[in-house]
């Protein structure tokens, strides 16, 4: 503290000095005024501003200057680049750094830390301005006391730099489009949990996760569940994009790394999991997940439990969307539209109860037989995989719609962004798909959370944020919502904008409902469906779930048939011990509105379903 006092001078003196504006950005000591002071100032390198202002409480001063007065500013600039030996050539005097200042690299550092960087960057891709940028800085500084290190004394050059770098980059790194990626994944070895070329046999096959996205999957996927979004883009892109989703608070699913794979997507999921689930053990062993939601039953269902050691559910999202968007475009009738997503979804869980998936098939191919144009695609696009999906549905569990909506955000979203006719000539290109999504659609993502997290900018936030119909179901009332237990065909709930109105809502409780507001009549989840799912689901608490009526009758045809042959017999009770486990942790899911419960009624239709069949046949 000694001394302190005869410096406190030369500190005013320092604020006093007069502002000076070098013509441009990038300035070097010849744009500069120099007296005596200023050189002087220099040769300490700037460790009298350190101490006086740490000592005397003069970083208020210096703060006030900072938002008023450059020059302080420029100072900083100035003295942390000769600290950092950098490019100012030709000083008056004091050309070495002083070596005791080195300790004041955290105030002076040449360069801000690359923490910030990403976060400017981030600013930058979503369009916050220069000025707002500046703004919202020197608001966060204020407001934990004023500035303590380089960061907080972010200058407009630091962004117009970061700016520059932004327009100076582009997604092609090499005109071959191959030789592109690897250049990208050279520089970013960091964001790469996995990267095979292809060659010969191998396909391409590249992991993506940036230190954010590290950052989200600890966060929401501690103790919660990860799903998967597969072969996104698989028209339009050069090879198609899969994507792992965690949910916020929000009930918003944030992408936390991305697969880009010229293979089906189960192929070679045994290749990137590992390397994944050994990438967030190594951040935090503790690190447990509660359940994979795959959206495809040739996932690689073993890999995931091996890899997780968690429980496995089948989420029909992408199932639904195909069917009901394709029911809209190819079914002229709503009727008859709604009838043939009921029976789809009858196809689905058929085998539940008994009757074989292509008896199912045939009888819905018959009854709908007028509706060749829906029939052709379905033929075509989804009888190839109709029991590999029955069979799914047989053997996991059966995640509830709430997480649909979510899916379902991201899904149009990632579309909305990457599939702009003025992309179209970038499509085919993998280079381009990894700069769009490790950018632009990251950032987006980045200010959602920095906006939930810090409470700033919330006028910039993406408003389809909040809307995802999920998250927007939770603020109905339950008294909103008529259902009548006896005749669970037709729910209703009331409009939350006109008391007047009603919204009618088909089939409900299940995956395959749907709603007569315009969001649904155009293939969307809408918040009616979800709640009156998550109204079917809590009203049946006390009924037995469906997975546990399975279970009991894998246990009974066990008891009633025991194989012969013991290794047999072994792998039989620790399936059912598997089922056993699975049940248990069937709850925690049904509460977090992970789980599907499919209503009584739509039970008894299959289990009628299932007698028909077996009179008939
Ligand atoms: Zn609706």
């Amino acid at each position: 503290m000694k001394g302190h006092e005869s410096k406190m001078p030369r500190m005013e003196d320092i604020l006093n000095l007069p502002v000076q504006d070098p013509p441009c950005t990038e300035f070097s000591a010849a744009d500069i005024k120099w007296n005596v002071l200023l050189v002087s100032v220099l040769s300490q390198g700037g460790r009298d501003l350190k101490e006086v202002s740490a000592n005397q409480g003069s970083m208020d001063i210096l703060s006030i200057h900072y938002t008023g007065v450059h020059m302080v500013l420029k100072i900083t600039e100035i003295v942390s680049l000769v600290l950092g030996m950098s490019q100012i050539s030709n000083l008056p005097q004091g050309r070495e750094a002083d070596q005791d200042a080195v300790g004041t690299r955290a105030m002076y550092a040449p360069r801000i830390s690359e923490e910030l960087r990403q976060k400017v960057m981030s600013m930058l891709y979503v369009g916050i301005s220069l000025d707002n940028i500046i703004q919202h800085h020197m608001e966060v500084v204020q407001e934990h006391g004023g500035p303590h290190n380089r960061d907080d004394f972010l200058t407009r050059n630091d962004v117009r730099n970061i700016e520059r770098v932004i327009r100076n980059t582009s997604h092609e790194l090499h005109i071959d489009d191959e030789c592109s990626v690897k250049v990208w994944v050279q520089r970013h070895q960091k964001h790469v949990f996995y990267f095979q070329d292809a060659s010969g046999s191998e396909p391409f096959l590249l992991g993506i996760q940036t230190d954010w996205q590290l950052q989200q999957m600890l966060h929401y996927g501690h103790n919660g569940s990860i799903t998967s979004h597969s072969t996104f883009g698989s028209k339009k892109l050069k090879y198609p994009l899969s994507t792992l989703l965690v949910f916020d608070s929000s009930q918003n699913a944030i992408p936390i790394a991305w697969v880009i794979t010229s293979s089906l997507i189960g192929q070679d999921s045994h290749k990137w999991i590992g390397s994944l689930a050994e990438r967030i053990r190594t951040k935090d062993p503790r690190w447990r997940l509660n359940a994979f939601l795959v959206d495809d039953p040739s996932f690689g269902i073993s890999v995931v439990r091996d890899a997780f050691q968690c429980r496995v559910l089948l989420c029909v999202w992408h199932v639904r969307r195909s069917w009901i968007r394709n029911l809209l475009k190819k079914c002229c009738n709503i009727d008859v539209q709604r009838e043939m997503f009921k029976h789809l979804g009858w196809i689905l869980y058929s085998s539940r109860s008994g009757p074989n998936v292509m008896d199912a098939v045939e009888e819905f191919l018959e009854i709908f037989v007028d509706q060749s144009a829906f029939m052709d695609y379905f033929k075509s696009r989804w009888l190839p995989y109709m029991e590999m999906w029955v069979g799914g549905i047989r053997s996991l569990p059966v995640v509830g719609p709430e997480p649909h909506a979510a899916i379902e955000s991201y899904h149009l979203r990632l579309k909305y962004k990457l599939f702009k006719e003025q992309h179209a000539n970038f499509w085919p290109r993998i280079d381009w798909l990894i700069h769009s999504l490790t950018t632009e659609f990251h950032s987006l993502y980045w200010l959602d959370q920095y906006t939930i997290e810090t409470g700033y900018l919330p006028n910039i936030r993406d408003e389809s944020f909040s809307s995802n119909a999920w998250y927007q179901a939770l603020h109905i009332p339950d008294v909103d919502v008529i259902l009548d237990e006896q005749n669970l065909q037709l729910a209703k709930v009331i409009s939350q904008t006109d008391r007047n109105l009603a919204y009618a809502i088909w089939n409900p409780g299940s995956e395959f409902s749907l709603c007569d507001c315009h969001l649904s009549s155009q293939g969307n989840l809408c918040k009616h469906v979800i709640k009156v799912a998550m109204i079917c689901k809590n009203r049946q608490v006390a009924r037995p779930l469906l997975a546990a009526q399975i279970y009991r009758q894998t246990l009974l045809s066990l008891l009633h048939n025991p194989p012969d042959d013991p290794v047999v017999l072994d792998h039989a009770i620790s399936s059912a011990t598997r089922l056993q486990q699975d049940i248990k942790g069937l709850e925690d899911l049904s509460n977090s509105g992970l789980l599907q419960q499919l209503p009584s009624e739509i039970n008894s239709q299959i289990a009628d379903n299932a007698l028909f069949f077996a009179r008939s046949h």
